[in-house]
């Protein structure tokens, strides 16, 4: 559904109306062109004031319960980042062995119970479509922080933010999309993002590790430029964003076939002379061995500047669902 426009002289302000005060966030399919370019806006006024101040008060009192059964260091870190900058504070619930989920207690229970004691509930879960479980059970709005293979949304919208922000636009650009693009969550949603926008998109992997079929039918259905590869030659040099990827290791049913394709791709300083100039390589991090170390370096490199552009991304989010942007 089109959101309407928000209003342009309360920026931050109490908007209870607000298009998306109470909102949960489970998809990049919700988003629309014009819900992107509000994002980026309030993320670019974040980060001004980070800048700026640092620390301000828009979501004082407010809590948030930073909700993950999987490992995470980044989206983890950089919600709490988030909340904290806006002057509000988080449960941290890091390690669910450590709580009643160990007894046995469900999802939806345990979405329940936070809910009762924070304004905004953050989950990473193992499983497809448990931010939707957990969105159905609860009254306040769930942020899907990943959910198994399914998709990533809040990272998604700072991946587009970083292209934005580093080559000017999305139109008219060529991503190419490295590695295990079966299993990770990221790539399934920022090729679905992308399908906002004339972007042509490269997916490169090995034969085990295609882009699911299911994805690139339904970017067809919306005309999408899609192309598929399993060696990164011929699409190097007309790449302006390779968007390089971890290969799930904890996705897969048998170790052989994880050793199979572990180190499939490698990207370094002598692959990156092909490639233009102008162009950016990203990563959701963390990155094993699929970027050396030797490219880091390169002003190409944008993986470490794209995590920073998270924490403003997740600070618009959360002051969005809590009618305050
Ligand atoms: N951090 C990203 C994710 O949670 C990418 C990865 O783990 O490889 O999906």
């Amino acid at each position: 559904m089109p959101t309407p426009a928000p209003n342009p002289h309360l920026p931050f302000g109490d908007q209870r109306g607000a298009p998306w005060y109470g909102k949960d966030i489970l998809s990049v399919r919700q988003f629309n062109r014009e819900d992107l370019e509000y994002i980026f806006a309030v993320s670019h006024e974040m980060r001004t004031m980070v800048e700026r101040v640092g620390t301000f008060d828009l979501l004082k009192g407010k809590i948030l319960a930073n909700l993950f059964y999987e490992p995470s260091t980044r989206t983890s870190s950089s919600f709490t980042a988030a909340m904290e900058r806006l002057g509000g504070s988080v449960i941290p619930i890091n390690e669910v062995k450590y709580s009643s989920v160990t007894k046995g207690e469900t999802l939806a229970d345990t979405v329940r119970t936070l809910e009762c004691y924070a304004d905004v509930v953050v989950l990473r879960h193992p499983e497809t479509g448990s931010a939707a479980i957990a969105a159905k059970a609860a009254r306040k709005p769930v942020i899907n922080a990943g959910d198994g293979t399914g998709e990533h949304p809040t990272q998604a919208l700072l991946d587009a933010l970083t292209i934005r922000e580093e080559l000017g636009h999305l139109d008219g650009l060529t991503i190419t999309m490295l590695g295990d693009l079966k299993y990770g969550r990221t790539v399934h949603s920022l090729a679905r993002l992308s399908s906002l926008y004339k972007v042509k998109l490269n997916y490169v992997s090995p034969d085990l590790l295609r882009m699911p079929a299911e994805i690139i039918s339904e970017l067809k259905a919306s005309k999408m430029e899609q192309t598929e590869h399993s060696s990164l030659d011929p699409v190097l040099a007309e790449t302006d964003v390779l968007y390089v990827t971890r290969v799930q290791k904890e996705r897969f049913e048998n170790e052989a076939d994880y050793e199979k394709v572990k180190g499939a791709y490698v990207i370094d300083k002598a692959t990156m002379k092909s490639a233009k100039q102008r162009m950016i390589v990203m990563h959701p991090l963390p990155r094993v061995t699929e970027i050396s170390m030797d490219f880091d370096e390169d002003p190409r490199a944008a993986y470490f500047r794209q995590m920073e552009y998270g924490l403003y991304v997740r600070m618009a989010l959360l002051a969005m669902v809590l009618g305050k942007a």
